[in-house]
């Protein structure tokens, strides 16, 4: 493709990353919330209750609205980052409550990826999956920092899928990727059950296996060293000085999710330049 117009597409994909980033903020912020509303149904059913009745609640209705006074957001309020820096200057048009910083960063964050991983794989399906891989580990990393969740309604999915792009070796060969499920499911369960024999705590939750184990189908089994120690070694270095500066009880749980997605989305653009280098294997 010319040099105009690889750019040109590069800019277009960047756009609408940073719209999928606005939309990413709804399902941040609901997803969670129709989780919990979900699980109130399930108990109350359970104790033989009446469920609670409260507004429906679904990631399109009903419409975003200021969580302070109720006033909705308008559509020339909604433009990814440009109304928040321009419109709105950070703050809610009917009250005057200062928005979150979180919410255009999700959506500069997303667009600079959308936009870097159509720069490195142009107009091809490994774009699609590229993207559908990015977004689901933004949306994952900001919901298991907010709730400590990864919701199966995202990782499930994102592992099928991940399987289904390699059906055509878009990542890794088929057989590379489904070991990479087993082993990104298996490495973590039993990392789980030893710690939790010997010190009777649990370390982490089942999300985090099965977000690895969507790693795996994506990335291939080859991805997952780098993965892993990526992981562990940010995690361990934010751990620590949390507990240091912040005097953070050492049983305070840190959600390791955010570090696996940001682990993830080094190895899906530099895994292949990091293992050979730097582990010595062979991808
Ligand atoms: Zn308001």
């Amino acid at each position: 493709m010319l040099v105009e117009s690889l750019l040109g597409f590069v800019v277009l994909v960047g756009i609408l990353g940073l719209c999928f980033g606005s939309f990413l903020n709804v399902v941040i912020h609901r997803l969670p919330l129709i989780m919990e509303r979900e699980w109130q149904a399930q108990c109350a059913e359970l104790n033989g209750q009446a469920a609670a009745d409260a507004e429906p609640l679904t990631l399109a209705r009903p419409r975003s609205r200021c969580p302070r006074c109720g006033h909705p957001i308008t559509i020339l309020e909604n433009i990814p980052l440009i109304s928040y820096l321009f419109v709105l200057k950070g703050k809610c048009s009917g009250c005057g409550e200062p928005i979150s910083p979180r919410y255009p960063l999700v959506e500069l964050l997303t667009g600079l990826f959308s936009a870097y991983a159509a720069w490195r794989f142009g107009p091809t399906l490994q774009l699609a999956g590229a993207l559908l891989l990015i977004w689901a580990l933004i949306a994952l990393a900001a919901i298991d920092f907010d709730t400590q969740l990864l919701p199966d309604a995202i990782t499930l999915p994102l592992l099928w899928a991940g399987l289904a792009f390699n059906l055509n070796a878009a990542f890794a060969p088929l057989p590379v990727a489904v070991i990479g499920a087993m082993a990104g499911y298996l490495a973590l369960w039993s990392v789980f059950w030893l710690f939790k024999l010997a010190t009777g705590k649990e370390g982490m939750g089942y999300g985090d296996f099965k977000l690895l184990a969507a790693l795996g189908a994506w990335l291939g089994w080859t991805m997952l060293p780098v993965i892993i120690l990526l992981s562990s070694l940010v995690g361990a270095a934010v751990g620590i000085t949390l507990i240091v500066a912040a005097r953070r009880g050492r049983n305070v749980p840190i959600p390791f999710g955010p570090y696996l997605a940001a682990a993830g989305l080094i190895a899906l653009f530099w895994g292949k330049d990091l293992t050979e280098r730097y582990l010595g294997l062979i991808a």
